[in-house]
């Protein structure tokens, strides 16, 4: 039987995942991006395996534990050279937070007692932590390796693909899926980080949840700190904010004060680089991280399978929804 002749759109991290889950399970495949004028988050994001809730909870568990079992597996193969390593991420929390104890079993959660003030509860966690700038070139090379097409260029519209003679098209557009799906439920949130040398010798990665709903995370990659983070619902630029970073700056040195690190007045005295993307949330008013994967049958045999709106964990869910249209496209 002559192998399906697949497009996926997009090469962020979840494209290139998904176009590699396809080409394993013997598609022909090739990717289309247009990263000029549609820079991939997936550029920007620092990145923490986060397993934010959403939606239907056998549907979160199947998937925070299919991407674990799968970035696990890459750290131990050879992590370093990957971007991916299994580190320890320091959780302090300023509101109490509904436990779960199969996530905490997952991530060997174990509390720092008494959690330092003002905070109400800290953790201990252990989990795979990203390095993107590494991660993603690899990404690439894999999806090269196997054989999988690279095309650049952007696409008008999904259909465009058909007529290049595709049988299935999967569309992984992230944020651009708005235009190229036509669907309203997709929203932009702007993000910001800056990336500093680590020259206070971090060899851990920290996160807390402000009060006033912002966040701050300092994700430890060697000799590089990424400072974190915001999120900026509504904006769809790509630019950085000298006001904002500073802003990031100083809340990641309160959160190293709080985890009583002796050296957190040095953080981020000199930088490297500030970038900024733009995640796809999709769904109703506070629903940031619930993907749709589907298939839509667009007739006479042609179907678009969809893989976007994965909000703030599109890295850490690649591999599961990867599978997933995968398994819708094959289908
Ligand atoms: C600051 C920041 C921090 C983050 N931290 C984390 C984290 O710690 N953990 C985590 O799991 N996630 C994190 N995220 C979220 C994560 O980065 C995104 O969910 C993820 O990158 C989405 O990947 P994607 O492949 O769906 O989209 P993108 O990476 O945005 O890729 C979309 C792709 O589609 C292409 N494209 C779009 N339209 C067209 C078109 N018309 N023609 C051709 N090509 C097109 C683009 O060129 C691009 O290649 C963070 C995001 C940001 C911004």
């Amino acid at each position: 039987m002559t192998p399906p002749n697949i497009a996926v759109v997009g090469s962020g991290v979840v494209g290139l995942t998904t176009a590699i889950v396809l080409r394993d399970r013997g598609a022909g495949v090739t990717v289309y991006a247009d990263r000029n004028a549609c820079p991939p988050a997936s550029l920007a994001a620092p990145a923490a395996f986060t397993p934010y809730p959403a939606g239907d909870e056998d549907v979160f568990r199947r998937r925070t534990e299919q991407s674990m079992e799968a970035f696990s597996r890459i750290a131990r193969e050879a992590g370093s050279q990957r971007g991916v390593v299994i580190g320890e991420l320091r959780e302090y929390s300023h509101a109490p937070h509904e436990s779960r104890p199969w996530l905490d079993r997952l991530l060997q959660t174990r509390a720092i007692e008494p959690a330092p003030a003002p905070c109400v509860g800290a953790n201990i966690t252990i989990r795979p932590m990203i390095d993107m700038t590494r991660y993603m070139p690899w990404l690439l090379e894999e999806a090269r390796s196997r054989g999988v097409g690279m095309d650049v260029g952007r696409i008008e519209t999904l259909h465009d693909l058909f007529a290049r003679g595709h049988e299935v098209v999967v569309n992984c557009a992230g944020f651009w899926a708005r235009d190229l799906a036509d669907d309203p439920l997709v929203k932009p949130m702007h993000g910001q980080v800056v990336h500093v040398p680590n020259d206070i010798g971090l060899d851990y990665s920290l996160h807390d949840d402000a009060p006033d709903g912002l966040v701050a995370y300092i994700f430890a990659f060697g000799g590089r700190l990424v400072l974190g983070g915001t999120f900026e619902g509504g904006r769809e630029d790509h630019g950085t904010d000298r006001g904002t970073l500073d802003a990031v700056i100083g809340r990641c040195r309160d959160l190293l004060r709080i985890d009583g690190h002796p050296r957190w007045r040095d953080l981020g005295r000199t930088e490297i680089r500030a970038l900024s993307g733009i995640r796809a949330t999709r769904g109703a008013p506070g629903v940031f991280d619930l993907p749709r994967v589907e298939r839509e049958d667009r007739g006479a045999g042609r179907m678009v399978v969809h893989n976007y709106g994965h909000g703030r964990s599109g890295v850490t869910f690649s591999w599961a929804t990867g599978a997933e249209a995968a398994d819708l496209a094959l289908s």
